[in-house]
């Protein structure tokens, strides 16, 4: 590790500061919070404090009785969000998303669980407060050493206002904010860079809150170069957190074999991912029925050459052609089927590749969504599998209700591949 990292700790009896930190260098399940990554630590007799290695505050959490859960933290990721990771009580979470935590968003989403923890003092204050407690640790401690007060300066100068400017940027770089990222980017705690290599979609469902107007059209190998170099610059010193792409927008499995595996070549080189602290390579992306089908079995093993595992999320919605068109997604069951046998048939064969797949949950579809949803989950595989997930997505927003997971549960004990809740979240 480069000596610019090496961890320095300073403590007096009101303060303790480790620079460098290192935590874990993977991403690890656990029922206690473990952080990843190198970050500077900042703890005081109220709260703990992270900084990226630019320096910037990425997590936050109280200490005192008024925090609402001594495991239970905030985080804010690179599109300025504070997301609070609340237990949820522990029960039913890990069964219910595949993590020990549900990320509560700051915005109306899909998910079935969650409060709205924002609404708590203590967390809102500290959203706000956190600079005055580096500001007084700053300004009351007396002989402080340098590198913490170098450090306490430096990160003042990244304020609220810095922040979120700086997400604007990254969203500029990328042509716009990703409104929604694949549920398998949960592996990285979605700790993802952006890189736009097409934009629209092919379908413009009538029922998807997502989408926008664009047509479908792929980026040129100039403009994903260009992108790739601005945001080299964004992440800066932080690269060396992070391990994971999330090739954008919502169909880029669309853009054609080449201009992906070029991609991810060339992420791969410029973001250094060979010297990242955290290991393992990871690459997320959608894909749709029309895209998937029409993706050769090269391309997947030209994907067992990069060093990347790659995630590809396809939206199926449903088996059934009652819903299909109460949805207005544009195609048939038949094609939902092939897509889904395609599916199980490259993740039989490509250890690097997993594909996944989004069915909607509602309790307003027509009654022939949930046996069709089942035939092909159940009854068209002969066994229990462990790859490939499928994602039950809800179909309306901001309505959490802990009544319908009974529903849920029902399917996932029914399903013979992993079945989870996707909780859509931007970045
Ligand atoms: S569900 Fe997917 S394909 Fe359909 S409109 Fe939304 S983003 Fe486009």
């Amino acid at each position: 590790m480069p000596l610019m990292n090496a961890t320095a700790s300073y403590s007096s009896d009101d303060v303790r500061v480790t620079i460098n930190k290192h935590g874990a260098r993977q991403y690890t399940r656990m029922s206690y919070p473990l952080h990843s990554g190198i970050f500077t630590e900042v703890e005081t007799k109220n709260h703990i404090l992270h900084f990226n290695l630019n320096n910037e505050i990425i997590r936050a959490k109280g200490k005192g009785k008024d925090w609402p859960h001594p495991h239970e933290w905030l985080k804010r990721n690179m599109g300025n969000d504070w997301i609070y990771y609340s237990t949820g009580g522990y029960t039913g979470v890990f069964e219910a998303t595949g993590e020990y935590y549900l990320p509560n968003l700051p915005y109306k989403t899909n998910g079935m669980l969650g409060g709205n923890p924002f609404s708590n003092e203590p967390v809102d204050n500290l959203i706000q407060s956190w600079p005055e407690t580096l500001s007084a640790i700053l300004n009351n401690t007396p002989d402080l050493p340098i590198h913490v007060s170098d450090f306490l300066t430096n990160a003042l100068t990244h304020t609220s206002q810095d922040l979120s400017q700086k997400a604007d940027r990254l969203f500029s770089i990328c042509g716009g904010r990703s409104t929604v990222l694949p549920p398998d980017a949960r592996h990285v705690d979605y700790n993802v860079i952006p890189i736009t290599i097409s934009t629209g979609c092919l379908y413009k469902c009538r029922f998807c809150e997502v989408k926008n107007k664009l047509p479908f059209a792929a980026k040129s190998n100039k403009e994903i170069t260009s992108q790739i170099s601005s945001l080299k610059n964004i992440y800066d010193k932080d690269l060396l957190n992070y391990n994971a792409v999330f090739l954008g927008e919502h169909d880029a499995l669309q853009t054609g074999p080449q201009i992906i595996v070029d991609t991810l070549s060339l992420a791969y080189e410029q973001f250094h991912f060979n010297q990242s602290f955290v290991s393992g390579c990871k690459a997320f992306l959608f894909g749709s029925v029309t895209s998937l089908m029409n993706t050769p079995d090269t391309f997947f093993k030209d994907l067992q050459q990069l060093p990347f595992e790659v995630y590809i999320n396809i939206g199926l919605e449903s088996a059934d052609q009652a819903t299909l068109d109460l949805l207005g997604k544009p195609i048939t069951t038949q094609m939902v089927t092939d897509a889904f046998m395609r599916i199980q048939d490259i993740n039989d064969r490509f250890s690097k590749t997993e594909i996944t797949a989004n069915f909607v949950i509602d309790d307003d579809l027509p009654a022939t969504h949930l046996p069709a949803f089942l035939e092909l989950v159940r009854e068209s595989l002969p066994r229990v599998k462990p790859k490939g997930c499928v994602y039950l997505s809800p179909l309306k927003f901001g309505q959490p209700s802990r009544s319908k997971t009974f529903g849920f549960n029902r399917l996932k004990v029914l399903s013979r591949v992993p079945t989870f809740l996707y909780i859509i979240q931007r970045l």
